[in-house]
């Protein structure tokens, strides 16, 4: 097994990077007892701690040992945006310059964190800002469930002080910048945490993983993992989806669909959730909901209907509420449990890859000032 404690030839450890089952093998090869795993999971993940003197139950010799070897390094918040209806946008920097985007949703009876998965995104979903900024690294374990430290630190949470441990964050979704499940391992990881009672404690229907439908992972990821399932299909045809988001080319509507019936096959209380982003004149006809009310015989499945959110240069526009509301109608019409989302923190630009895309932007409209002025 290889060792998971870093040399003077490595840098410090982060333990954010850690599963409890990556946490056992870390102290295990420190030559420590198992249950030690459990008591920093907790510190890190149930109390927020992120020094290691803050950990009173180990003795001072374990915390200096992990002072030398290892490190708690969370995301830096860059940027943090409130929006009138409460909804919160963080940027986060990491390494090497790279910076992502996390947003947080309150409802009346939950408060769902949206996370990124990836800087970028390969898949180049034509209607998808993150897509057309190209693709440059998967996030580390510690980079994705950091979001969900940060978030809940910013949103007043700190159990230490306070003594109460109420979680603001009741649901995660996998909705941000990147594809989950082209990030795999790193992604299982932090399902892992989000759902071990020693850490986030989420029940596993509170924690949804979007997939733009990469079929291979998501027979792996049935083999580890029973979370909620949300599949980007934004069209109800190959032509169509082909143009829209190009994995189609690869995998296929009638395979995605099977892989994700599949998924959820074993339970039949449970449903994927369909995303279908509204695109003026491009998907959003009467035909078109019909069309889909077909390919979805036979999956079970809830339709979210998602009205575009335009960013700078794209050659989309969002559907009218008129064109929204009559295809929803045809859906319910064939029996489909069809929601439209809600948009949210639209004066804060509070959807996939706008942040990114705003600070890039001036970053370049600055260079280019630069370079011409
Ligand atoms: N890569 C994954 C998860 C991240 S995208 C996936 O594609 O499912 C999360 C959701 O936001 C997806 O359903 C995606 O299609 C949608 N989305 C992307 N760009 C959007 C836009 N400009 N307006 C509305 N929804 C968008
Ligand atoms: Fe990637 Fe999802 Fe955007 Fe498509 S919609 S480019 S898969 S992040």
């Amino acid at each position: 097994m290889p060792t998971l404690i870093s040399t003077p030839m490595r840098p410090k450890t982060n333990l954010l990077n850690f599963s409890r089952a990556d946490m056992e093998v870390f102290f295990a090869d420190m030559g420590e007892k198992p249950f030690r795993a459990k008591q920093v999971i907790q510190w890190l993940h149930q109390y927020g701690v992120d020094r290691f003197d803050a950990m009173t139950n180990l003795s001072k010799a374990l915390r200096a040992k992990l002072e030398e070897v290892a490190e708690i390094r969370t995301p830096e918040v860059l940027i943090d945006q409130a929006s009138a209806d409460g909804t919160h946008k963080w940027l986060l920097k990491l390494d090497n310059g790279n910076s992502v985007e996390t947003v947080f949703i309150p409802e009346k009876n939950r408060g769902t964190l949206c996370i990124s998965s990836q800087v970028g995104c390969a898949l180049e979903c034509s209607f998808c800002s993150t897509g057309q900024q190209g693709f440059n690294r998967n996030l580390s374990v510690a980079e994705i469930i950091g979001q969900v430290w940060v978030a809940n630190k910013a949103l007043g949470w700190d159990p230490l002080a306070n003594g109460k441990n109420e979680r603001i964050i009741s649901n995660v979704v996998f909705m941000g910048m990147g594809e989950p499940l082209l990030n795999f391992d790193n992604t299982v990881k932090t399902i892992d945490l989000l759902v071990d009672d020693f850490a986030y404690g989420l029940s596993k229907r509170r924690v949804t993983v979007s997939t733009s439908g990469v079929v291979p992972a998501l027979a792996r990821l049935k083999e580890v993992s029973d979370v909620a399932l949300a599949l980007s299909l934004h069209a109800p045809t190959d032509e169509l989806r082909d143009v829209l988001v190009p994995l189609n080319k690869k995998y296929p509507l009638r395979e995605v669909l099977d892989a994700c019936t599949n998924y959820i096959s074993g339970d039949t209380r449970r449903k994927v959730t369909i995303e279908y982003v509204m695109l003026d004149g491009v998907n959003d006809s009467v035909a078109h909901a019909r069309e889909l009310a077909k390919v979805l015989k036979g999956v079970p499945s809830k339709i979210n209907l998602i009205p575009f959110n335009p960013f700078p240069n794209t050659q989309y526009r969002r559907s009218s509420d008129a064109a929204i509301v009559r295809f929803r109608e045809v859906l319910i019409k064939n029996g489909l449990i069809t929601l439209t989302r809600r948009t949210r923190g639209d004066d804060i630009d509070a959807a996939c890859g706008q942040l990114v895309g705003q600070v890039l932007d001036k970053t370049q409209r600055q260079q280019n000032k630069r370079a011409t002025g």
